[in-house]
């Protein structure tokens, strides 16, 4: 039975397009894989300017180390809270806690919480400048860290580790979970009187493979905006086994999209349930698809669409300097 294999991206809302390439490449370390435009006819949501969308990731853009942001000036505060995928979580070695908490709290941008633990794992909280959740969490991983970026190797990111939900109704997100190939591993009370339930994708990715849902009994109603995430994207190996899981979504009430092309994956979407927005997409063609690994993201790639209009497009956006 075909199911997911993990995450395959994390699409978030930011404010500024250079504030959001300096944190996530200088002070997450990543790699600017793509930078590219909305793909989704951007005028119909933002009458006027097209829409950057930033791809940030490993050094190859592996799926399950890919966090994508639409940042734009015209973007609102969103507010984090129940209904969204909140917090995003990448995976650091067991000896890198030290390091990272130095290091990001040189950073007067990032807003940092007392270290935690979490199903046994030590946790570092903090948020971004837009004030979008992030995690970092000790753990394995087979993702080769970025070592050109600004944090020594040892240290640099291992790609996801995974992805907290807020759910309304807990058990109806976990269905949903289930029925692409998650299993419940492990439950926590939380110090608010609430829990964290945590679950893991059977024969998955060694990376991106944990989601948490998260309930307490005060949570607030989120609502979009920059600094919070608009989608969990899964992965699955092929469009075949997206086209056998979008007909078990179908067949369970759930309501997926046909196929878009999105030049680097192909994907499905729906919105589970309790109103969080998940995407399925498939790990080909991947972003070395339209430039050599040594080039990455280093030219803005427009898709097939907009190709002869690139004039046009370049002048409604933001000047920018990347890494
Ligand atoms: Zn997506």
């Amino acid at each position: 039975m075909s199911h997911v294999s993990g995450i395959h991206h994390v699409t978030a809302y930011a404010h500024d397009p250079q504030e959001n390439i300096d944190f996530y490449t200088g002070v997450l370390g990543l790699r600017l894989v793509k930078q590219t435009v909305l793909f989704n006819n951007p005028s119909k949501v933002f009458r006027g300017p097209t829409m950057y969308h930033f791809y940030y990731a490993d050094g190859t853009g592996t799926p399950g180390s890919v966090i994508t942001f639409k940042p734009h000036h015209s973007i609102q505060k969103g507010e984090v809270g129940r209904g969204q995928a909140t917090a995003t979580a990448f995976t650091i070695p067991d000896g890198s806690v030290d390091y990272w908490v130095d290091r990001l709290d040189g950073f007067d941008e990032v807003s940092l919480y007392p270290v935690t633990e979490r199903f046994g794992r030590t946790v570092i909280q903090f948020q971004d400048h837009d004030g979008q959740p992030l995690e970092l969490i000790t753990g394995e991983s087979d993702v080769e860290p970025w070592e050109e970026g600004p944090v020594p190797a040892e240290h640099a990111l291992r790609g996801f580790h995974g992805v907290t939900i807020q759910p309304h109704n807990p058990r109806l997100t976990a269905e949903v979970l289930e029925l692409m190939g998650y299993q419940r591993i492990d439950t926590e009370p939380t110090p608010q009187d609430g829990d964290w339930m945590r679950y893991r994708v059977e024969d998955g990715a060694n990376h991106g493979e944990y989601i948490d849902l998260y309930t307490e009994p005060n949570m607030h109603e989120g609502s979009w905006g920059y600094g919070t995430v608009h989608h969990v994207a899964f992965r699955v190996a092929d469009d075949d086994q997206q086209m056998a899981l979008r007909q078990r979504l179908r067949d369970a009430g759930h309501r997926p999209t046909s196929m878009k092309d999105r030049n680097y994956f192909h994907s499905i979407y729906f919105r589970e349930p309790n109103g969080v927005n998940f995407e399925i997409a498939t790990d080909p063609p991947g972003f070395l698809h339209d430039e050599p690994v040594e080039e990455l993201g280093e030219t803005l790639m427009l898709p097939p669409f907009l190709r002869d209009r690139r004039e046009e497009v370049e002048e409604t956006l933001a000047d920018i300097t990347t890494p």
